[in-house]
């Protein structure tokens, strides 16, 4: 067995909402040791919180350019940092630790702007290092099974994507003034975008991802239903990709009696497929002509692809830490310079914000359909 990898986080301090599943999941495997840190925008409180979690004293740093300074200088240096900060530090810390030779796993959105998407592009070819995007909703074992199911032609050609990530945790008036909402819909805070930037892109990329197409062009609606909110709570996007499929999102937060909302269906010639994350275990699968049929994690049959990234019996759920658990296992693979399994890149995080600026732009003129792809990949 190769020798663990070391890893740091900067972010995902005590209390954050994603820092535990990044925690799991990088230690569900035994692939990494969590060795150091810069856990929290309180430099006391994130080495207190790095201690208490095994780190060592030297190594649990009070902010992230305390935390490159140090790494860099040891011989046994971290192989990988995960950045779970808020957005908007997500470009320059994660600039930061590539150009210094690190590898780096960073939250979505990758950047807010597309110009910073190219920059972080560029950044890591020229490193050679590996920069992923935490689009963990791809590494569940039923959206493989999906991906491999659409390249083997079991749909024939694919017509139409449907992809929703709505949910309703927003839809109170009074949480106008409610700071932990608020800022998702102030511009200084959230950047162009509130819903869309969010959660959409998550979404979108399943939606890329199961077809293995990029978006190319879009059309966007974009609504902010609660007073006083300025960006978008609620959008619905229609879609075209590089080979003509017709796509379909629609992203809220104001669609109360949804809880995790994000769901997506794909239609081809022959065959159609649909994938909930509240019962991921499941895929619907209708074969033209026939019945419907339930394809369950775990079966046999089911492609390797999906195979592989399931770990407990037939019919237990997995669920999400997993799935976080399932990218830093093909992370681990693409640092040892082996074989991986579709590991969201840096291309990817890049191609999501051009996809939220090109809405943004399309939003502002009544819809206008408007190029999605980023400069540098036209
Ligand atoms: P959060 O506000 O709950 O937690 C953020 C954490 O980062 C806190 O511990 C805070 O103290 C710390 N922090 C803030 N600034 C810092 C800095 N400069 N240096 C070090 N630590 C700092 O936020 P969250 O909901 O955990 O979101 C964090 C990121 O993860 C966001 O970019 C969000 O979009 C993303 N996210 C992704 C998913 C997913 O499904 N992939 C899910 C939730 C959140």
């Amino acid at each position: 067995m190769a020798q663990r990898l070391s890893w740091g986080m900067v972010g995902g301090g005590e209390g954050s909402q994603i820092g535990p599943a990044h925690r799991l999941g990088a230690q569900a495997d035994g692939l990494y040791a969590f060795v150091a840190g810069a856990l929290d925008a309180d430099p006391e409180k994130g080495r207190a919180y790095a201690r208490s979690l095994g780190i060592a004293p030297d190594r649990a740093y009070g902010d992230w350019r305390e935390m490159l300074a140090g790494e860099r200088g040891r011989d046994n240096r971290i192989d990988l940092v995960t950045v779970a900060t808020p957005n908007a530090t997500h470009f320059e810390i994660t600039k930061g630790f590539l150009e210094a030779g690190f590898n780096v796993l960073c939250e979505k959105p990758m950047t807010m702007t597309v110009e910073e998407g190219e920059e972080i592009v560029r950044v890591a070819r020229k490193s050679g290092k590996v920069c992923a995007v935490n689009y963990c909703y791809s590494a569940y074992p039923m959206i493989r099974q999906m991906r491999a199911m659409v390249a083997a032609g079991d749909l024939g050609a694919i017509r139409c994507v449907v992809a929703n990530f709505s949910h309703g945790h927003h839809a109170a008036g009074d949480d106008a003034e409610n700071p932990r909402v608020r800022w998702r819909y102030d511009p200084a805070q959230a950047g162009v975008s509130g819903q869309m930037a969010d959660c959409g892109i998550h979404a979108l990329h399943l939606a890329s991802f199961i077809l293995g197409d990029e978006v190319e062009r879009l059309s966007a609606d974009f609504a902010s239903t609660v007073p006083g909110r300025v960006l978008e709570d609620d959008a619905m996007v229609s879609f075209r990709t590089s080979r003509g499929t017709v796509g379909r999102l629609w992203t809220s937060t104001i669609a109360l009696g949804r809880q995790h909302g994000l769901d997506i269906q794909i239609f081809g010639e022959t065959g159609g497929l649909r994938w909930a994350s509240e019962q991921p275990n499941q895929v619907y699968y209708h074969r033209l002509g026939g019945r419907v049929e339930i394809i369950e994690k775990g079966e046999a049959g089911i492609f390797p692809e999906a195979a592989r990234l399931s770990r407990v019996a037939i019919a237990h759920p997995e669920g999400f830490p997993l799935a976080v658990a399932n990218i830093y296992v093909d992370l681990a693979a693409a640092i040892r310079g082996e074989a991986t399994g579709a590991l969201p890149s840096a291309e990817d995080g890049l191609r999501s914000m051009a996809a939220v600026h090109a809405a943004v732009a399309s939003a502002g003129a009544q819809g206008a359909w408007v190029d999605a792809r980023p400069p540098m990949f036209r």
